[in-house]
């Protein structure tokens, strides 16, 4: 047996011999109630982390978020960002787990906070989106760092807020006050629920606007005396499905989006509004007789990183501007909401040929690459950080998140554990 042989195998028996441990941390943390919105018990959640990680050597450091969205005394955006220096200097290997979770919905069948452990899988809101990945890499990192406490390096691991939301009040302002400045942080790994034997290198970009078109109120009776807001904003829908829906689908990207419906660019009308107000639920009376005069769409279109923002807004202004130059007394208005661009780590980059080869070593497979249709935290490393070696990689199946009974299961826990050890002393050991 060579000398890899056997700290790959030491690193697998120390992950084995933590299952009962990990099963525990994910238990207290699904067990901690962090629903968002609107921004509940990070406080807790965030001391239960400094004070575990505490014990294992890290400094630790308690940061709110104040005055980002959300961010109140009665709901403070707590984060916990912990750093274990090893012996020599070295790369900063950094894990990011978003600690909030989303409302837990009906039809459960478990308590949405228990942390049921049944037949192998822990139940709970948040389970598998990320509590069970946050759980992985803690008991990742200390079996490194008990194995080799004088690597090279750094490792840190952090809880944040609000990703759920937007990431405002977590990564994103953790980023601009400098937490993810590549001369801090190195190499970043997400533990999302991307499933064991995947790796995340990135997502589709994002774009969001808002459409109004404009009419004229009068009489209902009289429609002639008006002008339909309505009317004009269906001329807009029929432009989209004649035209614009046919050349999305056309828009094919060599990202590997999964899944495979999302490999191409896409938009979702996310709400539309027109005419009178919906009356209260306990109102009995009835609509009156008006014209439309104002009617708003809001869209919610998906990118490729074949295509830039300025192009995905031209396509929209292109279309309405045909329609104000056909169309008898139709105007709008459009106003952009939210942009973010798309993005995708490289995969010859050292993050992704380390976990590459550690997946290789725990499952013997070659990992599959993926990129996500929508976006998370990354966008923030990214952008705002600089910092590109990123991705996300973690335990638990993609589809059961934000459903009812929730569930990560225990070997695969286990299994990406060893994954991130591997990684660890792949990047840090020497
Ligand atoms: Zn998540």
């Amino acid at each position: 047996m060579g000398v890899a042989q056997s700290v790959r195998g030491s690193y697998l028996d120390l992950i084995d011999a933590r299952r009962d441990e990990l099963i525990a941390l994910t238990q207290d943390l699904i067990r901690i109630p962090t629903l968002n919105p609107p921004g509940e018990a990070y406080l807790e959640i965030c001391e239960y982390l400094a004070e575990r990680l505490k014990k294992r050597g890290f400094e630790v450091q308690l940061l709110r978020a104040e005055g980002t969205p959300g961010d109140s005394d009665r709901y403070p955006r707590w984060n916990v960002i912990a750093r274990r220096e090893g012996g020599v200097p070295g790369k900063c290997v950094h894990f990011n787990s978003h600690t909030d979770v989303v409302e837990t919905g009906k039809d459960w069948t478990k308590d949405p906070f228990g942390g049921e452990l049944e037949d192998g899988k822990i139940y709970g809101r948040g389970a598998c989106d990320m509590k069970g990945g946050l759980a992985a890499s803690i008991i990742a990192a200390e079996a490194f760092i008990d194995a080799r406490p004088d690597f090279a390096g750094a490792i840190e691991i952090s809880g944040t807020a609000d990703e759920e939301t937007g990431g405002y009040g977590g990564v994103a302002w953790l980023a601009e006050q400098g937490y993810f400045d590549p001369s801090r942080v190195q190499h970043v790994i997400i533990p999302e629920p991307l499933n064991k034997d995947r790796i995340c290198l990135g997502h589709r970009g994002v774009w969001w606007a808002e459409i109004e078109t404009k009419g004229h109120i009068a009489h209902g009776s009289m429609p002639f005396l008006g002008d339909c807001a309505v009317r004009h904003m269906g001329a807009v829908l029929q432009e989209f499905e004649t035209t614009l829906y046919p050349a999305l689908a056309n828009k094919h990207t060599a990202m590997p989006v999964v899944p495979e419906g999302a490999r191409q660019s896409t938009m979702n009308i996310n709400s539309f509004h027109g005419g009178q107000a919906e009356p209260e639920a306990d109102f009995t009376g009835f609509p009156s007789a008006c014209v439309p005069d104002s009617c708003r769409m809001v869209v919610d279109r998906r990118y490729l990183i074949e295509e830039d923002a300025d192009e995905v807004r031209q396509e929209i202004v292109d279309i309405l501007d045909k329609l104000t130059s056909e169309r008898d007394r139709f105007s709008y208005e459009l106003r952009e909401l939210w942009q973010v661009s798309p993005t995708m780590t490289d995969e010859d980059a050292p993050v992704v040929r380390s976990v590459s080869k550690s997946i290789e070593q725990v499952l013997a497979r070659k990992p599959e690459y993926v990129v996500s249709p929508g976006t998370y935290d990354q966008k923030h490393i990214d952008r705002i950080g600089r910092l590109k070696d990123c991705i996300a990689y973690g335990p638990g199946i993609l589809d059961l998140a934000h459903q009812p009974d929730e569930w990560v299961g225990v070997d695969d826990m286990i299994d990406s554990a060893k994954v991130m050890a591997l990684s660890l002393e792949d990047l840090l050991g020497a």
